[in-house]
């Protein structure tokens, strides 16, 4: 049976990598975006991967956006709430909207999409729900209060709402990457990045295409006994 997936974030960087491994897997993939039209007219044009363009901090474009890929590619199997942001400062420079922006991006989003998509799930009996969390999530980050609460609290939310799915053959986890070269790693000063790339022991960056194995893993029909956990992918950088 061929599974719909819908990736946010999934034309590029890590979500890139994860729409990819869930077309490679046989499922139809639709991926979300929030700005970035001319990076998204590509990922179509090289993947044959419909992009579909909103804000996923936002509860009414979600549902806008919900209605929009089923109509056009059918009802989610597979959600990967993948769409991320940082918005980095030390606690007491950082501010409301900062903290804000990143809580929805990151974290109210996964709670308006999964609430679009439960539904159907439930009515099928079968649904995966991936959260892309992050390292920084399980052990903090010194200037990201915000993006580590946000992801920290992704972990919960799958922990939860992997209780409420189970008996309705959804399953929830989440996957917690270390540092993946992307262009959210890219903006990052250089001496730190290298003083990271020096704590990792595999001894490099993850790719896109670690984490899209990763989700292809959790979203596998013999992944059906795996739920509620939150997998470390990482190069050993954080072991816990
Ligand atoms: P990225 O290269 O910056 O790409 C972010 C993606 O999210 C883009 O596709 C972007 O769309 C989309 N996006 C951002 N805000 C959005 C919004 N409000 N609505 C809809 N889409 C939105 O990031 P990445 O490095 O691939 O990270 C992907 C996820 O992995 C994030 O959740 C991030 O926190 C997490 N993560 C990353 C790392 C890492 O080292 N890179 C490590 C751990 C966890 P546009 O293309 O239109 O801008």
């Amino acid at each position: 049976m061929q599974r719909v997936a819908l990736v946010t974030g999934g034309s590029r960087g890590i979500g890139e990598g994860i729409s990819l491994a869930l077309q490679a897997m046989g499922a139809k993939v639709a991926a979300n975006f929030a700005g970035n039209e001319e990076r998204a007219k590509a990922f179509t044009e090289k993947t044959g991967i419909p992009t579909f363009k909103w804000d996923v901090g936002d509860d009414g474009e979600c549902a806008d956006g919900v209605r929009r890929v089923e109509a056009e590619v059918g009802p989610i199997d597979i959600l990967v709430n993948n769409a991320g942001i940082t918005r980095d400062a030390g606690f007491l420079k950082m501010t409301e909207d900062m903290w804000e922006e990143v809580m929805d991006t990151n974290l109210s989003s996964a709670f308006h999409l999964s609430k679009l998509v439960f539904p159907g799930m439930r009515e099928r009996k079968w649904g995966r729900i991936i959260n892309i969390s992050s390292i920084n999530g399980q052990k903090g980050q010194f200037g990201q209060v915000n993006y580590s609460a946000a992801k920290a609290g992704m972990i919960g939310f799958t922990k939860a709402l992997a209780q409420e799915g189970a008996r309705f053959g959804i399953t929830v986890n989440a996957i917690a990457p270390g540092y993946v070269a992307t262009d959210m790693v890219a903006a990052m000063n250089e001496d730190v990045l290298e003083k990271i790339k020096a704590g990792i022991p595999v001894g490099r960056l993850g790719t896109p295409e670690d984490i899209g194995r990763s989700v292809a893993f959790l979203a596998a029909e013999e992944a059906d006994w795996i739920t509620g956990s939150t997998l470390t992918v990482n190069g050993g950088q954080y072991i816990c």
